[in-house]
């Protein structure tokens, strides 16, 4: 239920990891240039605007990437799409290396939050004197960036804040019964975001909630699966150990 580098287009390569574009991406510029016009005097402000939303994402996926590989896991792609990016991460099966896989991404949101919030302090003490719309993108930074990092944050599987809470429960709890139980909060906060979407009367926040609590059932099932593996092997081990 992810999108894949199908359908996508090829943008670069950094470091072994193939960055895609997928095409529904465009919908996001039609929105940017639609919608944002009034907000800034020339339109190179909203492209601007656009290409610093994709820049903040990628970068996002980029420390879940990188963080992945550095625990000997796999990292070779991201998609960007208009709910996000998606960095394909295959962290070892422990819940160290898929905690740290996981955290790396909004920690880049923090580093950012530092960088923004200390150039308004540092470098803009004095706004009157700033252009007023480089003021207004700085802004604009400012808001995407601390959105993403609080919605990525939602303990709500599969989003981020819900990955990290499953890394933590694995420690305590193992491999399965963690994803179940991330997966079963998971499924609540659904629940309360579907309230929220319908309280908006949003179908973009609909769309969202959708994708989220679809592949939050996926990780509901896969926990199931992995419990009754785990079942059938101590079932096999005790049977080996008889003979
Ligand atoms: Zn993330």
């Amino acid at each position: 239920m992810f999108p894949t580098g199908e359908g996508s287009i090829r943008l670069f390569r950094v470091g072994g990891i193939q960055v895609y574009l997928h095409w529904s991406w465009f919908l996001v510029a039609v929105f940017e240039l639609t919608t944002r016009r009034e907000v800034y005097g020339s339109l190179a402000w909203n492209a601007a605007e656009y290409l610093a939303l994709f820049g903040i994402v990628l970068l996002h996926e980029f420390g879940h990437a990188l963080a992945c590989r550095s625990v000997g896991g796999r990292a070779e792609q991201i998609v960007l799409w208009p709910l996000g990016g998606v960095a394909y991460v295959q962290p070892p099966e422990r819940p160290g290396a898929v905690l740290w896989s996981i955290a790396a991404g909004p920690l880049v949101n923090v580093v950012l939050f530092t960088v923004l919030t200390a150039w308004s302090v540092f470098v803009w003490p004095d706004l009157e004197s700033v252009p007023r719309e480089w003021w207004l993108f700085w802004r604009s930074l400012w808001i995407i960036n601390v959105v993403l990092l609080v919605f990525n944050l939602l303990p709500i599987y599969p989003l981020d804040g819900g990955q990290i809470l499953r890394a933590l429960l694995w420690f305590a709890l193992g491999r399965a019964r963690s994803l179940q139980v991330a997966a079963g909060i998971g499924l609540v906060g659904t629940a309360l975001l579907a309230l929220g979407a319908i309280w908006l009367r949003s179908v973009w926040a609909g769309l969202v909630v959708a994708f989220i609590g679809l592949n939050c059932w996926a990780g509901w099932k896969h926990a199931r699966w992995l419990m009754q593996m785990e079942r059938e092997n101590a079932w096999l081990r005790v049977e080996t150990s008889r003979d």
